[in-house]
């Protein structure tokens, strides 16, 4: 038996690369972060080789005793990292990741057909919570449940409450969804608590990106007012790629959630549990429960606020003019340049964010602004400063890009800029019209 490097030294290479990568290259990716060596660790551990189908205590193969304590610890310190009382709430710790998770809790409480509000992708949602275009219904949870999006206000960039509330009144959801890809600022919790009694829905709240801040508390707890809180634990929680479904404990609208959801996960929707994440998460889990971690994440928000103030002085109008949380969408339409464009300019030059659709794109194949975030570099050490430098960084790149829109046509940099154009355009742009 080899290391990969005399056993693969393809696969070898390209990780060194892809390690490479990401050394040189300023991450600016609001999904993304750099996880810690110990869980690094225990994700490419034995725990990797074990089939463990169940949950602990009831499991359907021999040989769990350790994965067993596993499990267990890491529910528990789940519970801890987000202050839960584990008499009122419980957890899944076995999600693959956030799109299983999201779809589980969809099949724990809904029937096929039911009906959902979620935050439209084009204004920040995730295509979980139910994209569909006029064209097609995108995102299995648009095939398998009714989807009626609720949307910002495009004049304040802020979740329109009073149209979700008169949109909810009539379209009676039976789940409205907190918690977005692409949202600069808390939702407001108590209003959709409101909405959602108002109309008999579970109120459920995906906060994936915010998980590291809402553990930290520097941010608003979404679990003082949702029935159910799912999570990745890959973005600000620092952790290994996967999922978490949290749950209350008492029945609520009649339904279990506890065996509702736990049922979902295995054996609705998925076999065994990745054993090796589940370890490499009770390791992250340690980490958010640690005074540093705080501190961290506290950085993430000064660290974002400082890019976002340095943007608005060089001139960029920002989605909701400003950032509460851990991401800045920045609104490139006024400066005459699209996402699309400036992302593939500043990728060569090292600097990694994405496009993005800002309230009242026409069309999303080319979006007019750009999503920036702050957990990855903060892990790197930058403080306000160095993010002051990476908004005049990206500002250089938003300059060469309108100097090459505006130089002649057939000269290089027009050449240039149509094969940027012409070869930046997946899949979900194509379908978002
Ligand atoms: N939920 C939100 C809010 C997300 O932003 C994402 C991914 O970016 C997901 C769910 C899906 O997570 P995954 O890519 O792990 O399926």
């Amino acid at each position: 038996d080899y290391g990969l490097t005399e056993a693969d030294p393809e696969v070898r290479s390209i990780i060194d690369k892809e390690k490479g990568r990401q050394f040189r290259s300023l991450e600016l990716i609001a999904s993304e972060n750099f996880t810690y060596r110990a869980v690094m660790e225990a994700v490419g551990s034995c725990l990797t080789n074990k089939y463990s189908e169940g949950l602990p205590g009831k499991r359907y193969y021999g040989g769990n005793e350790h994965i067993d304590e596993l499990e267990i610890l890491c529910q528990q310190r789940a519970l801890a990292a987000f202050h839960l009382d584990g008499n009122k709430w419980g957890v899944n710790v076995q999600p693959l990741s956030g799109s299983p998770a999201n779809f589980e809790v969809y099949t724990a409480v809904l029937s096929p057909h039911d009906r959902i509000m979620g935050l439209d992708l084009p204004h920040g949602g995730h295509l979980s919570h139910g994209f569909m275009t006029a064209k097609r219904r995108v995102s299995g949870t648009s095939i398998y449940f009714e989807s009626m999006p609720y949307r910002l206000d495009e004049s304040t960039g802020l979740v329109d409450y009073d149209m979700l509330e008169k949109t909810a009144t009539l379209f009676r959801p039976k789940l409205i969804i907190a918690g977005a890809s692409a949202y600069p600022r808390d939702f407001d919790y108590p209003r959709m608590r409101k909405i959602a009694d108002s109309v008999g829905a579970f109120l459920m709240m995906d906060m994936a990106h915010i998980s590291g801040l809402v553990a930290a508390s520097v941010v608003a707890d979404p679990f003082e007012y949702c029935d159910i809180v799912t999570t990745t634990t890959h973005k600000s929680l620092r952790g290994p790629r996967g999922g978490m479904i949290f749950f209350k404990k008492d029945p609520v609208l009649g339904v279990d959630l506890e065996t509702a959801i736990n049922n979902a996960v295995f054996p609705g929707l998925q076999g065994g549990p990745h054993n090796h994440t589940i370890g490499g998460l009770a390791v992250s889990l340690k980490y958010a429960q640690s005074p540093e971690f705080k501190i961290y994440q506290n950085k993430v928000v000064s660290n974002c606020r400082a890019l976002a103030s340095r943007l608005v002085e060089l001139g960029y109008k920002l989605v909701s003019g400003g950032s509460d949380n851990h991401l800045v969408l920045v609104d490139l339409r006024p400066m005459g340049v699209d996402g699309a464009r400036v992302e593939k300019i500043l990728d060569m030059a090292s600097i990694t964010l994405n496009k993005n659709s800002v309230p009242g794109d026409k069309s999303a194949l080319v979006p007019g602004g750009i999503r920036i975030g702050a957990p990855a570099m903060t892990t790197r050490g930058f403080s306000e400063k160095e993010f002051v430098a990476t908004a005049d960084f990206i500002h250089e790149g938003v300059q060469i890009t309108l100097e090459a829109k505006k130089s002649a046509p057939g000269s290089k940099l027009q050449e240039f800029l149509n094969f940027v154009t012409s070869s930046n355009f997946p899949l979900i742009d194509q379908v978002l019209d």
